[in-house]
């Protein structure tokens, strides 16, 4: 399945919740009037307030009429609720048994939050992730995971077996005890072909698969996400906003993108003083030594990117493992 018939088979998912929601509100609302029969007048009159209240208007009524009007149906509306509230609770239910229900209150079961235009709601993302997970279309990913992990690729010459072992020991706390371990921020660094991309990966699988929502991209994938930004262009759903607002996100090769003038520095400055005046997490997999990173990004990028009080650097050290 593509990523697009994921989306659509998971909207329709969430539109079946929300008919269930309905469902569920109504056979509360029926046990709820068999039990307390004045209910049912009562919601009627809270929902001929809203009408009254635009007859009003078309009554053409004066400003001030029309706000004493207002006033006192809003009282109204409060004290049907009360006494709602007060049967409800009279006759042995709980007080809120009329609301809607969600499985998700944050987005009301709809997948997206906030004004136009809306993004997918972190339970949609997690739950897409997961569906592209279970059938296999994250390519690679799968097999990509701390299980997997086979320490006696590596050679036991200068320690750097040993080493590996406490850099994945390291990456599997960090994804274990995701969001609570004692650095927010992961930064795997040390020259190519020693498995950081592999960790990078064992993290997210293990983080979503507790259920977690994660964004990983490479860093290119990432460059235009900053160049879609810049020209105004954040519509799709792997944008910068979203790199911005993932609970955790996941940046491979980093030092791979281009460096484009107002862009590249300039979004990665944004994009990590974001996420650390948010206290969100992020994992980096990079060639660049922290000295190449200060040199490449400048001193401001770097102090927030190598930031020793939230940030662990893990050093990556020993032979290419795919020259041996
Ligand atoms: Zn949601």
């Amino acid at each position: 399945m593509t990523r697009a018939e994921h989306i659509r088979a998971l909207l329709e998912d969430y539109a079946r919740q929300r008919a269930a929601n309905e469902l569920a509100q109504e056979r509360r609302y029926r046990e709820a009037i068999m039990k307390a029969p004045r209910i049912e007048a009562l919601r009627a009159e809270s929902a001929s307030l809203a009408l009254n209240a635009m007859r009003a208007i078309l009554d053409g009524k004066s400003e001030a009429e029309r706000i004493a009007i207002a006033q006192s149906m809003k009282a109204r509306g409060l004290a049907i609720n009360a006494e709602i509230r007060g049967l409800l609770k009279s006759v042995g239910l709980p007080e809120n048994a009329l609301d809607m229900t969600y499985r998700c209150p944050k987005c009301r079961d709809t997948g997206y939050v906030g004004e136009a235009p809306a993004r997918f709601c972190e339970c949609f993302e997690t739950r897409l992730r997961l569906r592209q997970y279970e059938d296999g279309s994250m390519a690679g990913i799968d097999e990509q995971n701390f299980e997997r992990f086979d320490p006696d690729v590596f050679p036991e010459a200068d320690g750097q077996r040993k080493r590996m072992l406490e850099i994945r020991r390291l990456c599997e706390a960090y994804a274990d005890e995701f969001p609570n371990f004692k650095f927010r921020n992961l930064v795997l660094t040390g020259s190519g072909g020693l498995g950081k991309t592999f960790l990078l990966n064992c993290i997210f699988e293990r983080v979503t698969s507790r259920g977690f929502s994660a964004v990983r991209i490479t860093a290119f994938r990432m460059f235009e996400a900053m160049r879609q930004q810049h020209v105004g262009n954040d519509e799709k759903f792997d944008g910068f906003t979203t790199l911005v607002e993932a609970p955790l996100l996941l940046i491979d090769d980093l030092g791979t993108e281009p460096m484009m003038r107002n862009i590249t520095v300039e979004y990665l400055f944004t994009l990590l003083n974001e996420r650390m005046v948010n206290r969100r997490h992020t994992v980096i997999a990079t060639n660049l030594t922290p000295p190449q990173i200060k040199e490449r990004y400048g001193e401001r990028v770097a102090s927030r990117m190598l930031d020793t009080s939230v940030c662990l650097t893990a050093l990556f050290k020993g032979k290419d493992l795919r020259q041996r």
